[in-house]
């Protein structure tokens, strides 16, 4: 299958409301480009100097997602290029990025990411860690981050029952949010969940981005 082929059947299995972002990390301009002429816009990379490098040379109607663990030293380098940060899992981190689009007259959707897989080498926040961060006046004062939903990924598994037992977790999660801290907040409204492997089990739980690479790109 060809890169349009790819990104073809997977719109056509995917409702209408949810966000398809290819994730092109490691795969290079000439891919990004067939996908683009598809009618792709939005991207998604994990490392800072890739991204930059992108960014640079592709088209500026890109809407450029970071999906990775991003670290504080390099914020303010992605900052003036991203649409959506998906994976905050500290308040250092979202200060971080508050202060830095401060300084670019940005405001930048973020999301919270959540540890919902077994593994324990996955980054992201408990629901207690979250509402402490949610809690806090300096959080509710920053002006410079919009606080869009949460993000999160599933245990590695052919088990979609344990897939989707997570999925449901993280919907739940968002649900116990929105009403807790975001009731009249509109913009709280991204569950960031599904890959390749799993995209068709996080749309059933709720998922509104879902985040696909190898099924568009072949293998890394
Ligand atoms: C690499 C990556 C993806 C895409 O993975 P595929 O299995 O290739 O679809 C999605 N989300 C995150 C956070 C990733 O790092």
């Amino acid at each position: 299958m060809t890169i349009r082929g790819n990104l073809q059947s997977i719109r056509r299995q995917l409702p209408e409301r949810i966000k398809l972002v290819a994730v092109s990390k490691t795969k290079s301009i000439d891919q990004i480009k067939e996908a683009y002429q598809t009618g792709q816009r939005m991207f998604g990379e994990n490392r800072v100097q890739e991204l930059l490098k992108k960014w640079q040379e592709l088209p500026k109607d890109i809407e450029w997602h970071y999906i990775g663990h991003l670290q504080i030293n390099k914020v303010k380098q992605v900052v003036s290029v991203v649409s959506l940060i998906h994976g905050v899992d500290s308040f250092r981190l979202l200060s971080a990025i508050n202060k830095e689009a401060e300084k670019c007259h940005r405001i930048i959707p973020v999301l919270l990411e959540f540890h919902i897989a077994a593994e324990e080498s996955k980054f992201g926040l408990t629901i207690e860690s979250a509402e402490e961060i949610l809690s806090m006046p300096e959080t509710a004062a920053m002006k410079n981050v919009s606080i869009n939903g949460v993000m999160g990924m599933a245990t590695y598994t052919i088990d979609n029952e344990v897939i989707r037992t997570e999925f449901e977790h993280l919907s739940e999660i968002f649900h116990l949010l929105k009403k807790k801290y975001f009731p009249n907040a509109g913009h709280f409204c991204e569950i960031s969940m599904g890959m390749s492997d799993d995209y068709p089990v996080a749309v059933l739980a709720g998922s509104t981005i879902v985040r696909v690479g190898s099924k568009i790109f072949g293998a890394r």
